[in-house]
């Protein structure tokens, strides 16, 4: 199932004339590329966020909500393997915001981008008779490695996580740290074949990992490392793989990286082997690797039993 966010994407990707040498990665990434000159290259992304929607003033702090704006296009800028440089930030401010909310919102921004030395070097203000909106526009460079895409897993890749998922809604949407850092230490400790940050839930953005690569997956329902979070919902693995907003990254590598990774591994933060990506048709990888339906994304439960992996995660549309 795809959603209605995708479905949209996809039809502006469509749409691009958008010249692939001078944007090598283009909609549906996330971020997009520009090349420059000399063989350099920036990566641009943009994300708003809605009180109401992805923020609660009534619940939080606004210098709180300043800071989730810019962690969530610095984990875009992780999802990437890429460095961040600055952002620019426009608000559309409510009637009753003075000049100390002003002042706790730029706080909240400075203070969320000064530990991956992303600066604010620029914005626009406005107000309406609506709730607060923000929206966050972010450059970031390439480190040691080509920026990691969607689209480059491979059958008989290795699929990780970092961190553990789900209950982010209890708290943790609001305060993760972006995996900038672990990142960039796992892209050059390992060629990581494609990377996306799980912004929507492991179910939706799986979903888009394998169907921007044209490949399966089969991930280990027991292999999932659940956050505390989770565990007490009435559900926890339907929170891990679902309730989106976990900000942590899900990668592929080849078994041989993956081996690197473990025995070495670059960051503190632990890294978890979920499953295997698998052919489009159902075939045998290796001698007794797993097999998959045609294009499946597939889960095997405790019990044994294998199930097609639905997109249920969060959809913006
Ligand atoms: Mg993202």
């Amino acid at each position: 199932m795809t959603s209605a966010e995708d479905k949209i994407t996809a039809w502006f990707a469509a749409q691009s004339t958008a010249d692939s040498a001078r944007f090598p990665i283009g909609i549906g990434d996330d971020m997009a590329q520009v090349a420059l000159s000399g063989g350099a290259s920036v990566l641009i992304t943009t994300d708003m966020l809605l009180d109401g929607v992805h923020f609660d003033l009534s619940q939080i702090g606004i210098e709180k909500a300043g800071r989730k704006a810019m962690a969530v296009s610095l984990s875009d800028c992780a999802a990437m393997a890429t460095v961040p440089i600055c952002a620019v930030v426009s608000v559309a401010l409510p009637s009753d915001f003075g000049s100390a909310e002003l002042k706790e919102l730029h706080a909240g921004i400075v203070r969320g981008g000064e530990p991956f030395g992303c600066a604010l070097v620029g914005g626009d203000i406005t107000s309406w008779q609506n709730p607060l909106a923000i929206s966050v526009a972010m450059l970031s460079r390439p480190g040691d490695t080509l920026p990691v895409r969607r689209d480059g897993a491979r059958p008989g890749d290795v699929v990780c996580v970092t961190g553990s998922l789900g209950g982010s809604m209890h708290g943790r949407h609001l305060d993760f740290t972006p995996r900038v850092n672990e990142a960039l230490a796992i892209a050059k400790a390992a060629g990581i074949n494609a990377m996306i940050d799980l912004s929507d839930g492991l179910s939706t953005d799986l979903n888009r990992i394998c169907r921007m690569s044209k490949v399966g997956a089969l991930i280990e329902a027991d292999k999932i490392p659940l956050s505390d979070d989770a565990r007490k919902s009435k559900d926890p693995l339907a929170s891990a793989l679902n309730d989106g907003e976990d900000f942590e990254l899900l990668f592929t590598v080849t078994g041989e990286d993956y081996d690197r990774l473990k025995s070495s591994p670059p960051h503190s933060t632990p890294i978890t082997k979920i499953g295997t990506v698998t052919y489009l048709e159902a075939r045998q990888i290796g001698e007794t690797g797993p097999t998959a339906k045609s294009g499946a994304v597939q889960i095997r439960m405790a019990d044994g039993k294998t199930r097609d992996l639905v997109a249920r995660g969060y959809d913006h549309l």
